[in-house]
């Protein structure tokens, strides 16, 4: 009985080295002190023993039993010990990593031309004024001598809402209300940026795009401020290598009117898929303010003259950022804006 329970003691010990988790330890537990365990079922089987037998062998258990139970709960708080240090090694914090940084947003390359070509007319002494998008007819159109059967009338080139209402083709509206919310005759000296919509969809325009016009009215004002102005303007945003040229075009609203290219800035004038082989580029309208349009809003050709001129935003952002497909602009690709 005696050599039974030293065996006992023996191969319960011998396990209990070889536990490597809870689990295990749990089952040692049981399989040795639980009700049913091993060392358990001798202790109940003390009964059947002598009674001079009885004591004695209920000490060996007994001892056999705290021995299983220090053992076990020193295996425990050494299994709990490892387990935290396990976790407290995979929770470590290197606190040399570089941070996270959160993702800066940037301005939109058309936000940032745009406020190019605003802050360098607003050095010039020009203000800023703003108009609706969804304009009448009568401002759109109308009051700046657009003939009734003019094309850019047609439903066809505009985004009518009703017949009186469309979304504005051109900034020039603004112009036509800056005029008549001033006293007659009064000295006008605006850009009107914002965006304006065309039934137009390719590599070169899209149904919204953005365009800055300018109109000064004053005593005296002539061809050749026009010129100055613009050229100062151009050679702002391109530098001071590219030329300027005005070439005679068409517009209802100004008389005499020109086109304004700029020496190719691809080339630089030598000819290139970009300037299409000429070596210039197109880049603004202008002209005189035609006296009709004077007219229209209650100002006196006779006393005063003025000129206008419109860009769009698009363009010039295409060419001083060297982009061709005017689209990439409104995709929101984050790998194409995150050039700029
Ligand atoms: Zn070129």
């Amino acid at each position: 009985m005696e050599q039974q329970l030293e065996a006992l003691r023996q191969a319960a010990l011998e396990e209990l080295k070889q536990v490597s988790n809870m689990d295990m330890l749990n089952e040692q537990r049981v399989k040795y002190l639980g009700k049913k365990g091993s060392l358990t079922a001798v202790l109940r089987g003390l009964g059947a023993l002598s009674a001079e037998m009885r004591p004695r062998m209920g000490q060996i258990v007994n001892e056999i039993r705290t021995e299983l139970e220090e053992v076990i709960s020193a295996k425990a708080e050494e299994l709990k010990q490892a387990e935290l240090a396990h976790k407290i090694a995979s929770e470590r914090i290197d606190v040399t990593l570089p941070g996270r940084r959160s993702a800066l947003g940037r301005k939109h390359p058309l936000t940032t031309t745009l406020d190019r070509i605003k802050e360098t007319f607003m050095r010039m002494g020009f203000d800023v004024a703003e108009g609706p998008e969804v304009e009448k007819d009568y401002y759109n159109f109308e009051a700046l001598n657009f003939p009734p059967d003019h094309p850019a009338r047609d439903m066809q080139d505009s985004f009518y809402i009703t017949e009186e209402f469309l979304l504005r083709t051109h900034t020039s509206p603004v112009q036509v209300r800056t005029m008549q919310s001033g006293e007659p005759n009064s000295p006008v000296r605006v850009i009107a940026p914002g965006k304006v919509y065309r039934w137009d969809y390719d590599a070169t325009h899209s149904p919204m795009f953005h365009q800055v016009e300018g109109l000064v009215i004053d005593k005296g004002i002539t061809f050749a401020d026009l010129k100055g102005t613009l050229e100062l303007f151009i050679h702002e945003i391109f530098g001071n290598d590219v030329r300027v040229r005005f070439r005679p075009s068409f517009f209802p609203f100004t008389e005499p009117s020109a086109e304004v290219d700029i020496s190719c800035v691809m080339c630089k004038g030598t000819g290139c898929r970009v300037c299409s082989g000429t070596g210039w580029l197109e880049i603004l309208g202008c002209g005189m303010v035609h006296p009709r349009v004077l007219e229209l809003s209650k100002y006196d050709p006779a006393q005063v003259s003025g000129f206008a001129f419109g860009m769009g935003v698009e363009r010039i952002a295409m060419l001083v950022y060297g982009i061709d497909d005017l689209r990439l602009f409104f995709e929101n690709d984050l790998r194409f804006l995150r050039q700029f």
